[in-house]
């Protein structure tokens, strides 16, 4: 199973499903067989480079020029369009690629003039030139390069994690067992495609399976319902749109029927609130499905179709993932009693090969062949994963607990005055650290009282959890991915 996406387009365009559709972008499509014209024609162009890399923009382009590459085997470095012009001139420089593909429409920013440029073609006709004579290279092995993908940045500058085709492909065939994923599939999206999440689990993955993805351009949840109304089986999504259909739903009968009819919403890249995966429940009957992962490690632990989707968990390691969570001392916790908090460590098939320029963070992101993800969790007594938080910004050491931000931001989502929450921890002289709240009130002109909101935090959880400041903002700051970045979230 370490064949690749390139490999599996081609196959599946010789193998009779031509015909079938394999990427729609708003209203342009391309059959398997369309796709394997056009990505065999930019492959041709770029075969034998050492590396590319692509204006990822969410279009069709994008997706046939990252094809393109695998098939090549060149490796590509997918572009973030909205990202600033230093952090694009460090990319550049750490993915040192001589060649950019874009679409022939796309105007790339002054810092990639030195690239050399190749337009992506989306329509080839059956009869171009070169189609049955391809000079391809065999296909490269497991181990080779298939994507240098940056970090979302959360937490720090983004790091280009090297991403073998062997990690790939495991990661997909994990999920394909975990979620009963087949061929007869289709998929609508609206993620970026310069992430694990749009570009590999969301174009990658259809196609790795004979399916079809159907990519709205930007999100809304209209589209969602629309696609889902008219065949869509699956839709992956980030917590903010989830948010987005849980506000949508409660007065809109047609998309609640649409989400009702899919056969699986998966969440992912953030934690899904509560409070929005209930609010789409009680409207649809749908349980949303949350999977957890990183750019470092691909997937590594899921909600099963067949399995009992509890909100707030991510589940069980995915089949070939080990998973153990550690004290801070160094100590496995053995315990599965949801309670003893420690840090998740996987390993697996699914893992990068290391960040790209940087074997020193490589070297001090493992344990042994254990990758420390950061990320603090528990396990209850059937083994789902339950996660707290970050270690570096969501743990919270305040008067000798730690305190995880994600169950106080839960419950503070679930007050009816409060839209979005996100909770910190500040040097306090008493406590260590003291609980601070950021809150987005549903209505500016009377936000609550943050007595109420600490009052209300103290009824759910206990007392020691509730925020001893509570601040107010028009909008959390967010990044492409929806997800809260709490380093600029400081005293103002
Ligand atoms: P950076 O590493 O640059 O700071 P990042 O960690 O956000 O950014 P990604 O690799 O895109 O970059 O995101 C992985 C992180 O996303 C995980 O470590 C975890 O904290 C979070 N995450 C992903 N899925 C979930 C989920 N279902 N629930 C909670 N957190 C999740
Ligand atoms: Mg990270």
């Amino acid at each position: 199973p370490n064949g690749t996406n390139g490999a599996a387009v081609t196959a599946a365009a010789d193998g009779g499903i031509g015909r079938r559709p394999a990427l729609r972008f708003g209203d342009r499509e391309l059959t398997y067989g369309a796709l394997a014209r056009a990505a065999g024609a930019t492959a041709e162009r770029i075969s034998g480079a050492d590396r590319v890399a692509v204006w990822a923009t969410p279009t069709l382009e994008t997706a046939v020029g990252v094809v393109a590459a695998l098939l090549a085997g060149v490796p590509a470095v997918p572009l973030n369009p909205r990202t600033g012009e230093r952090e694009l001139a460090h990319i550049v420089e750490d993915g040192a690629p001589r060649l950019v593909l874009a679409g022939p429409d796309d105007e790339l920013p002054p810092v990639l003039a030195a690239l050399e440029r190749i337009d992506i073609e989306t329509a080839v006709p059956e009869d171009a030139a070169g189609n049955n004579d391809r000079a391809l290279p065999a296909e490269p092995g497991p181990e080779t390069a298939a994507l240098i993908v940056y970090t979302s940045g959360t937490t720090g500058p983004p790091k280009g994690a090297v991403l073998p085709r062997r990690a790939i492909a495991a990661t997909l065939d994990a999920l394909a067992d975990a979620w009963a994923w087949t061929g007869d599939d289709v998929l609508v999206q609206a993620l970026p495609l310069f992430h694990v999440h749009g570009l590999i689990l969301g174009v990658l993955g259809p196609l790795r399976r004979g399916g079809a993805v159907r990519h709205l351009g930007r999100f809304s949840a209209d589209g969602v319902g629309r696609e889902l109304g008219a065949g869509a089986t699956m839709l992956f999504g980030v917590p903010t749109m989830y948010h987005r259909l849980a506000e949508a739903v409660g007065s809109d009968p047609e998309l609640a029927m649409s989400l009702g009819r899919a056969r699986l919403l998966v969440s992912g890249s953030a934690a899904l609130p509560v409070h929005d995966h209930e609010r789409i429940f009680a409207a649809t009957g749908r349980r949303v499905v949350e999977r957890y992962g990183m750019t470092e490690t691909l997937m590594n632990t899921s909600v099963r179709v067949d399995g009992r989707p509890s909100p707030g968990s991510v589940g069980l390691p995915l089949p070939g993932v080990q998973l153990r969570l550690v004290e801070e001392d160094g100590t496995e916790i053995t315990a599965l009693d949801g309670e003893t908090v420690g840090e998740i460590q996987v390993r697996g098939p699914n893992l990068f090969s290391g960040y790209l320029n940087r074997p020193d963070a490589t070297a001090a992101a493992f344990d042994g062949d254990w990758f420390r993800t950061g990320d603090m969790a528990v396990r209850a007594a059937d083994g789902q994963v339950r996660i707290v938080g970050r270690k570096a910004t969501d743990l919270i050491k305040s008067g000798g607990y730690k305190i995880g931000a994600g169950e106080i931001e839960n419950a503070l989502l679930e007050h009816p005055q409060v839209r979005e929450a996100a909770v910190t921890g500040e040097p306090d002289d008493d406590l260590g650290e003291r609980v601070v709240a950021w809150v987005v009130p549903t209505d500016p002109a009377s936000p609550p009282s943050g007595d109420e909101l600490a009052g209300h935090v103290a009824s759910q959880l206990a007392p020691h959890k509730r925020p001893r400041t509570v601040r107010f903002l028009d909008a959390l700051p967010r990044n492409d991915m929806g997800k809260i970045m709490k380093r600029s979230l400081s005293r103002g």
